[in-house]
């Protein structure tokens, strides 16, 4: 919980100054008792707030490679030492296999203390690998999203890792396989245009910031005065950038009905196909599937192969 004045025991909320008792914010799960504020969690609270308890089984960390001797001020290897320090992971990122109330699913995640969750080789890799192993198991993929954007000491490699990410979604698509977006406070740069916005379901928490460039750069360049409440959860929502917005508390409860729902909705379809998931239009170069029809429930338009709305197609593709 990072965004907030702490003492040992007690943790000053960044919304209301209230003083919350650090074990008490632990029981609300990082939430504040008095005003509903959501502290950003680290990503091995998040993952145990969310997966079932055991479930969790991370594949061994991409290691991250300073392929350009980079140096700002400091060397870019001893950024990478402080950062692995600090959180106790190798790269910035997780990724393995869960389940959530006993449905399993692949899940990444990005580490947000760690550079800034900025998007490096190995964490454009690690979204890559558990894209492979839902293809490989036939599971829906969680991409966890906390960032800044790309990880500047890595240079065109971090550029590179939109385009690398964007076709792992890709992938899921052409295969039928459910791919859900937690974008988390907060969500910028090279993540939200790549991935974290390709799911078919985008789902975050009340009060969350995501955008491509922070308010400060958009208000310099255009030259006016952003409206309130910009770049957050509920402003986002209002204009079909994200689909939900969950209070944590429910969050691992509605992230459940989603997988029950899509698992129905490719039961209805027939098997485990992903042709039988398909979509009722012909077969094209963009949409080789099969056109069987597809169950009609609201939860099997998720894993369509339909376009995606237009605001988040430019969102994703500025
Ligand atoms: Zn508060």
């Amino acid at each position: 919980m990072s965004n907030s004045t702490s003492t040992i025991d007690w943790v000053r909320c960044p919304s209301c100054s209230a003083f919350v008792y650090r074990k008490r914010l632990k029981r609300s799960s990082g939430v504040c008792p008095e005003c509903n504020h959501h502290f950003r969690l680290s990503l091995p609270d998040r993952l145990e707030q969310l997966l079932d308890a055991g479930s969790w089984a991370p594949e061994p960390e991409v290691e991250p490679l300073d392929v350009l001797g980079f140096a700002d001020s400091k060397p870019y290897p001893s950024r990478l030492e402080e950062a692995q320090k600090k959180t106790g992971l190798r790269s910035g990122a997780l990724y393995g296999r869960g389940a959530i109330e006993g449905l399993p699913l692949a899940v990444v995640g990005i580490e947000f203390a760690f550079i800034g969750g900025s998007m490096s080789g190995g964490v454009g890799e690690a979204v890559a690998r558990a894209a492979d192993i839902a293809l490989r198991d036939r599971i829906p993929l969680l991409a966890i999203s906390a960032s800044g954007g790309a990880r500047m000491q890595e240079g065109v490699v971090s550029l590179m890792q939109m385009a690398k990410t964007s076709q792992a979604a890709g992938r899921m698509r052409a295969a039928g396989l459910p791919f859900i977006c937690l974008l988390t406070d907060p969500t910028y740069g090279g993540v939200t245009a790549s991935f974290a916005t390709l799911g078919d379901v985008l789902i975050t928490e009340p009060g969350a910031h995501i955008g491509f460039a922070g308010p400060s750069v958009i208000q310099q360049t255009i030259r006016q005065t952003l409206p309130d409440g910009f770049q957050t959860a509920a402003f986002l929502m209002e204009r079909g950038m994200v689909d939900i917005v969950v209070a944590r508390e429910d969050l691992k409860g509605r992230l459940h009905s989603l997988l029950k729902a899509f698992a129905a909705a490719a039961a209805a379809a027939g098997e485990d196909d992903p042709a039988a998931r398909g979509c009722r239009r012909r077969p094209t170069a963009r949409c080789p599937r099969s056109p069987t029809p597809r169950a009609s429930s609201a939860a099997s338009r998720g894993t369509s192969c339909r376009p995606r709305a237009s605001p988040r197609g430019r969102a994703a593709s500025s």
